[in-house]
């Protein structure tokens, strides 16, 4: 599907170019290599998901990020494969690093301790690598002590040494350097009883420059993204190109100066257009006077200086250019476009200008002929643990709201029926798995009633050591018995019963199978018993079975016995037995959710109805049995 752009400014990722560039990357590595795709900084701008999976499915050994969010972010979009934080962690972010499955960079003991500890309690072991600083004094163990807090970290419980990783300071031009820093490692790995699974030193300019050759695995970053920071020409072709329009035409006579500053001075008189990026889009304040720019098949130099939001260039030479014209500032089109070039015009960093780059606009993803999708502005996905309550119900209601294309009826089914879900705003969601309700209707010896028996058992997660069974008399005080989030079952009398505690009885209620003590208080109009155990509290947050048997009086002339289910539920299986004088009894089914007309079958003197397991039924469902 084509997608007309409408922005102002934006950024295409051709993922074929990228994948082209690790055709090409892994030529050079060695037997017996494999590479880990390195995606910080959002992959240096490329957007971390979409490159990720191009690069796994291209043979990527690991994924290598900054830090915890970036890994966290990853395995929130579904990313599976193993993720490395090169960056030192925080003893702050070891419990989510556990959470998420994140093997991290590890260089200090006492680091390695609390991590240990973090493991085992949480009864994980967890992969780390170890980090080596072999010249480039940034992060990592210094090699000199290296072989000591090896064997330290071995001798910890919970802690896999997965890897050991030492880092380039300079591979793009000084072989010397780099040499010595590569011995250091290889006398480091030579020295160790058996090498761990993953040794790596190269980043892409190592690679390129055929160091490492002991190592098995090789990060590369930059490279893939088609910058060279080496002499060699690889044929290596650009991912990202950054775009705008021309978005205003004007003319200078000579003498005219340009923007702030008057940085800028026409010594003839021409044509200028107007293009709306500026350093605030991450177009490099230092490319004032310095820049060109491709319009049109033409390269047009960038006059005065950048501004905010808005650049001006001299269209002199090319009279037949328009108003929103395309604009090319940056990547495919012309040698001079490349981040590389552009880098070098200011002295910067092409990694720097790909990460800042297009930090306003949206991105687009490409193949060759075709553009497949776009992220967001803000360049974050939604995380919605990043959102308090109340602010995920605003943007529930208005994603809605605008899927629908209607205020009004957004409005309404958030009210309504997500309501049902989650009644209040901080009440957390329910749900149970298979619901099986068991009615048996006998003579009872009040000729007026019938002696009901019902048995409920469904799992659950236990969310406190005590809940409530509730009886009421009437359906006011039923409705309140439903919002309160600490009562699992609820029976209404019949309201020409008189209401007497007798009336109902609870014989058993179970957890697990632990017998719950219960304790009655009853006032008017209601019965409340309250179910509790002292070994429920090691339950909590566990998934349980819940067994709930009752016995109550129901009156022959009701006529009707009602089911209802009150929270979201998985597999549901509610049965009716019926004695020999009833010659007949309906059920009458109102479902909701993805089973709508539960079968229904018949035996002697049963009714039942039943959803498979795997189907969810809504809160707004139940069956009433006729008799
Ligand atoms: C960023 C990074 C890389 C990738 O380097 P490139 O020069 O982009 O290939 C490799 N290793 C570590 C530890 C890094 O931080």
């Amino acid at each position: 599907m084509k997608i007309a752009i409408e922005e102002r400014s934006w950024v295409e990722i051709d993922l074929t170019a990228f994948q082209d560039n690790l055709q090409l990357l892994k030529g050079y590595l060695r037997p017996g290599q494999s590479f880990m795709q390195i995606v910080k900084a959002d992959a240096y701008g490329h957007g971390a998901k979409e490159i990720a999976e191009i690069a796994i499915a291209q043979g990527a050994a690991y994924l290598g990020v900054a830090n915890l969010e970036e890994g966290k972010l990853l395995r929130i979009q579904g990313i599976q494969a193993p993720i490395l934080i090169l960056s030192p962690s925080l003893s702050t972010e070891i419990k989510q690093i556990i959470h998420y499955d994140l093997s991290l960079g590890v260089a200090d003991l006492d680091f390695a301790t609390v991590l240990a500890k973090a493991a085992v309690k949480a009864n994980k072991t967890i992969k780390i690598h170890l980090n080596l600083d072999t010249g480039m004094h940034r992060s990592g163990i210094c090699f000199e002590e290296a072989m000591a807090l090896y064997d330290e970290v071995s001798a910890l419980p919970g802690l896999e040494i997965e890897g050991v990783f030492s880092h380039f300071a300079s591979a793009e031009n000084d072989s010397d350097f780099s040499r010595l820093q590569e011995s250091r490692f290889a006398e480091f790995v030579q020295a160790l009883e058996a090498a761990p699974r993953f040794v790596h030193l190269s980043n892409s300019a190592g690679l390129i420059h055929g160091y490492a050759a002991f190592c098995n695995l090789v990060r590369l970053g930059i490279s893939s993204f088609g910058v060279k920071t080496t002499d060699e020409e690889l044929g290596l072709k650009p991912v990202m190109t950054f775009k705008s329009t021309l978005s205003q035409i004007k003319e200078f006579k000579a003498g005219d100066s340009v923007g702030y500053q008057r940085q800028w001075i026409a010594k003839t008189s021409g044509r200028y257009g107007i293009v709306p990026v500026g350093y605030a889009d991450g177009y490099d304040f230092l490319l004032s006077n310095k820049a060109m720019v491709l319009i049109n098949g033409c390269m047009c130099p960038v006059i005065g200086r950048v501004s905010m939001d808005m650049i001006t260039v001299d269209i002199s030479q090319i009279p037949e250019a328009r108003i929103s014209d395309e604009v090319v500032l940056l990547g495919k089109g012309d040698e001079a476009l490349r981040a590389e070039h552009i880098a070098s015009l200011y002295q910067g960093s092409a990694y720097e200008l790909l990460c800042q780059v297009g930090r306003r606009a949206r991105r687009y993803y490409r193949d060759k002929a075709h553009i497949l999708h776009s992220s967001p502005l803000a360049r974050r996905d939604f995380v919605s643990s990043d959102f308090g309550d109340s602010k995920l119900s605003q943007i529930i209601s208005s994603a809605l709201a605008q899927r629908l294309d209607s205020p009004e009826i957004g409005e309404l089914i958030y009210r309504e029926i997500l309501r049902t879900f989650f009644y209040n705003k901080d009440r957390d969601v329910h749900y149970r798995k298979n619901f099986r309700h068991e009615i048996r209707f006998d003579k009872s010896d009040a000729p007026a009633y019938y002696r009901a028996e019902t048995t409920l058992r469904y799992k659950k997660v236990l969310n406190a050591d005590h809940f409530v069974i509730a009886c009421a008399a009437s359906s006011d005080i039923l409705q309140g018995y439903i919002l309160r989030t600490d009562v699992e079952y609820r029976w209404l009398l019949d309201s020409d019963k008189q209401f007497k505690a007798e009336n109902f009885q609870l014989n058993a209620v179970k957890v697990n199978g632990i017998d719950l003590k219960t304790k009655i208080k009853s006032g008017d109009g209601y019965l409340e018993i309250l179910c509790s155990h002292p070994k429920l509290q090691k339950l909590i947050n566990r998934e349980v079975e819940f067994e709930i048997n009752t016995n109550t009086l129901y009156p022959t002339t009701s006529h009707q016995f009602s089911v209802f289910i009150t929270e979201l539920t998985r597999g549901v299986e509610i049965s009716f037995s019926y004695p020999q004088q009833l010659s007949h009894v309906e059920a009458v089914t109102v479902f909701s959710g993805q089973q709508k007309n539960p079968p229904i079958q018949r035996a002697d003197h049963r009714i039942m109805l039943k959803t498979s397991e795997d189907e969810w039924v809504f809160p707004i469902s139940g069956v009433v049995f006729c008799y």
